[in-house]
């Protein structure tokens, strides 16, 4: 008989020197499972459905969503990468809600991953959906695979920089959001 999941994080904790039928962590499985739910909501989900874009004609400005808390997973160690996302964009004919922009990087971030994709889903989403002239995606995270393995770079912070459109090309543009992001 094929074993539940339930079973098989279990075993895990024998595997790890637990003795999973001990009190404390008699319920423990069911709860890692459930947390799941929430820490990997990311899948299958669609941007196109949440995009809905609004026309508005064109401003020539920057629109940003500044220290947008972000959780993740990393997916060499599944182990917790956290910090905050800069998410911008330069509008063509449409904008979005900017809570949009929070649930962009929620939606590409509780899933198992690596920084760096995080930025360029987020940034290639932007400019698919939104058309905008230019979409950038700053993250800075701390890494708990580094922090907690003793890789010895305990205070370090990893920062990545997607920059599509308009933010990779104009310099001006990219100086301009490095200064509204400081
Ligand atoms: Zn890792």
């Amino acid at each position: 008989m094929q074993r539940t999941i339930v079973q098989i994080i279990a075993d895990q904790l024998s595997y790890i020197g637990e003795d999973p039928t001990r009190e404390g962590l008699l319920d423990t499985p069911n709860r890692i499972v459930k947390s799941w739910g929430e820490l990997y909501s990311g899948y299958g989900k669609d941007p196109a459905d949440l995009l809905t874009v609004f026309e508005v004609g064109t401003y020539n400005q920057i629109v940003l969503l500044k220290d947008i808390e972000i959780y993740s997973m990393c997916e060499h160690h599944m182990l917790p990468f956290y910090g905050v996302a800069h998410v911008a964009y330069i509008p063509g004919e449409h904008v979005i809600g900017i809570s949009k922009l929070a649930r962009l990087v929620d939606m590409f971030s509780r899933r198992m991953q690596i920084q760096e994709r995080i930025g360029e889903q987020v940034t290639d989403a932007l400019m698919q959906y939104l058309q905008p002239k230019g979409a950038a995606c700053i993250i800075e995270a701390c890494h708990m695979c580094m922090r907690m393995r003793g890789v010895g770079k305990q205070g370090s912070t990893m920062v990545t920089s997607s920059m599509k459109g308009e933010f990779f090309t104009n310099a001006a543009a990219k100086a301009e959001l490095m200064q509204m992001i400081k």
